[in-house]
């Protein structure tokens, strides 16, 4: 062979803001570490296909493993926290992220690198950051889908993708973050293909 199989085309870097998973009808629970930070927070590393397809769970003989990754627990704790229930310290969500996405770039990133990748992507790109160097703050306010947009495209380069959620009161929200990135697991890229799902041309951004 004159090449190595990979079976995927480009990840997608996800973040999540945390306010917009708490104020929903489904609510949070607090890792039990404490409280996350007021940032956003790592979702997953996501192995995908240019055609919009993606493989998930691809190697059950390599599940997750938290002493490959023991050096890197309290950044873990800090950036990919959890807010699903029960509480718990992120082992679930981490273990999750590794068997259904991380064991599909396997072959490119061991866990080691696959977490320490995103630890890195997310430390070098603060979206906070730049949405509130823009003026766009967590405050509860109202602002423009393209605002949130071109502020992010202005400041990496490339158009990053914005998944909405509905809070309690019915209010479209900035949930998630999508920012494309090459197989490598480091370079940022123009997306190959966006996600589905709509947001109002006006959005929440909820405190958290
Ligand atoms: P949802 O159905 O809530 O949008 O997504 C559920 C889960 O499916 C996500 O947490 C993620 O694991 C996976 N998923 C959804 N959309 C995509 C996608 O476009 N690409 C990849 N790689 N995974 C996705
Ligand atoms: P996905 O399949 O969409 O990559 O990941 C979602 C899974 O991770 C669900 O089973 C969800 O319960 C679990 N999970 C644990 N903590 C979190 C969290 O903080 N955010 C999200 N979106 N899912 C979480
Ligand atoms: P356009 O390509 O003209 O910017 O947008 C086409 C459609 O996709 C419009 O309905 C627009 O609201 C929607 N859209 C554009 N960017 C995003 C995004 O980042 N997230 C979501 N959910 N919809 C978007």
């Amino acid at each position: 062979l004159f090449f190595v199989a990979q079976g995927f085309d480009f990840f997608y870097f996800v973040q999540q803001w945390p306010g917009s998973y708490c104020d929903t009808d489904q609510s949070c629970c607090y890792p039990t570490t404490g409280k996350p930070a007021s940032d956003f927070g790592i979702h997953g590393l996501w192995p995908n296909n240019n055609d919009g397809s993606y493989p998930s769970n691809c190697d059950p003989s390599n599940p997750f493993d938290q002493s490959k990754i023991s050096d890197l627990v309290s950044r873990m704790q800090q950036n990919w926290p959890t807010l699903a229930c029960p509480s718990n310290s992120g082992t679930t969500f981490w273990s999750h992220e590794w068997d259904k996405h991380g064991t599909c770039s396997e072959s490119i990133l061991d866990q080691h690198s696959y977490f320490k990748s995103a630890l890195d992507l997310k430390e070098n790109l603060d979206l906070l950051q730049i949405l509130q160097s823009a003026g766009i703050q967590p405050d509860g306010g109202s602002y423009s889908l393209s605002s949130i947009k071109n502020a992010i495209k202005s400041a990496i380069g490339s158009t990053p993708w914005i998944e909405c959620n509905t809070d309690n009161s019915g209010n479209s929200q900035l949930y998630q973050i999508y920012i494309c990135v090459d197989t490598s697991g480091s370079n940022i890229i123009e997306c190959p293909v966006t996600p589905t799902g709509k947001c109002s041309s006006n959005i929440q951004f909820p405190s958290f």
